[in-house]
């Protein structure tokens, strides 16, 4: 198949993405090519896709920022053909031809083995997103944070990190608040082991330096004036994993709760992340990530249905994870 099914994102005359087909001799450069069986729906694939923030530096682009399938061609040591692969990140999707297509070709280094345990399906259902929850997770561990120390918060609940995260620290034993703008949704983070739903409304504005201790950890997916929020009222020597900026880029804060109360202000990124702490959370996904729950918060789409849902997940109205059936 020297042609195949693919997302195409130009730039001329206007941004637009559309489906399309490629060449294989259109794919860039790189040591393994894959047949994609599946991707996902990030954030970032909405932002790609529609055009609404520049992460899409190279033209013509495939978006598609995951993707799992089989190895068909390898150079690379560490894969033969036949072998189950994934891969989240790496600009992927961004600067090199990404997911939405049939074939990908990239860096070996790039791949992570498909972990023992988890579908392609379900590895996708997992996806940057998934990935980004537990690296969060991993954070506050490192950072020495106990569910004993007190509950933790997860804000942008419903979207894609937050769902996960919240399912991963129920299952290892914290009582986790669930803020959320969707009330609607509460049975469903409820399911997934939240103890508290608190509407997102309360972190959106201006708040005070520093407010009551109501959390020993967070994990924030929104950024803007709700970290800073999250941070004024984070108890003694806690900590908040930022993972994202759903609500802004921009974190209006004050020193207050770093110098008053000792909080750690914890980054994580999951693009760049390099491949052994990568395998070490993948290893972790497949242990402790409840199947049920991977379930319930996964929905199937088909490639046909890409490009409507990343418009959808832009407008907050995507809950939980998006799998794409490609093959
Ligand atoms: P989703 O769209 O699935 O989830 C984002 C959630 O944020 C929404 O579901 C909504 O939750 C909440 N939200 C949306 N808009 C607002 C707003 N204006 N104010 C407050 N809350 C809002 O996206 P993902 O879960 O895939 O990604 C979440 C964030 O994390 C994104 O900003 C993304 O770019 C970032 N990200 C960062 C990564 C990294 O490596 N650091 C990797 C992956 C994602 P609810 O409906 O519950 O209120």
């Amino acid at each position: 198949m020297s042609r195949f099914k693919a997302i195409r994102i130009v730039k001329e005359p206007a941004y637009a993405a559309s489906y399309s087909e490629f060449d294989e001799t259109e794919l860039m450069d790189g040591d393994v090519t894959v047949r994609v069986s599946h991707s996902t729906v990030n954030y970032k694939d909405g932002l790609a896709i529609t055009g609404k923030s520049p992460v899409v530096r190279r033209f013509p682009m495939i978006p598609g920022i995951d993707f799992a399938g089989l190895v068909e061609t390898s150079s690379h040591k560490d894969f033969k053909p036949g072998d189950a692969v994934v891969l989240t990140g790496w600009g992927v999707g961004e600067t090199h031809l990404g997911g939405y297509a049939e074939k990908a070709r990239v860096k070996g280094d790039w791949l992570v083995p498909l972990p023992p345990g988890l579908t392609a399906a379900q590895a996708m259902a997992i996806g940057t997103a998934g990935f980004t929850a537990m690296l969060a997770v991993l954070a506050l561990e490192k950072a020495g944070l106990t569910p004993d120390r007190g509950p933790v918060l997860v804000t942008g609940a419903a979207g894609g990190v937050g769902s996960v995260a919240v399912s991963l620290l129920a299952t290892a034993g914290w009582r986790v608040i669930a803020s959320t703008g969707r009330p609607e949704e509460a049975d469903f983070l409820k399911k997934l082991g939240a103890a508290d739903i608190i509407d997102r409304a309360e972190f959106s504005n201006p708040g005070r330096p520093l407010g009551k201790e109501r959390w020993a950890a967070a994990v924030d997916c929104v950024g803007s004036h709700t970290l800073a929020n999250v941070l004024a009222q984070t108890s003694f020597e806690g900590a908040v994993a930022a993972c994202g900026l759903a609500q802004g880029m921009d974190l209006p804060t004050s020193v207050a709760p770093f110098i008053l109360r000792g909080v750690s202000l914890l980054g994580i990124d999951s693009v760049m992340k390099p491949k052994a702490p990568r395998l070490i959370a993948w290893d972790r996904l497949a242990r402790d990530l409840d199947r049920d729950k991977l379930g319930q918060i996964s929905t199937t789409i088909g490639y046909g249905e890409i490009i409507d849902t990343a418009k959808e997940i832009l407008e907050g109205k995507v809950r939980g994870r998006v799998i794409v059936e490609i093959g």
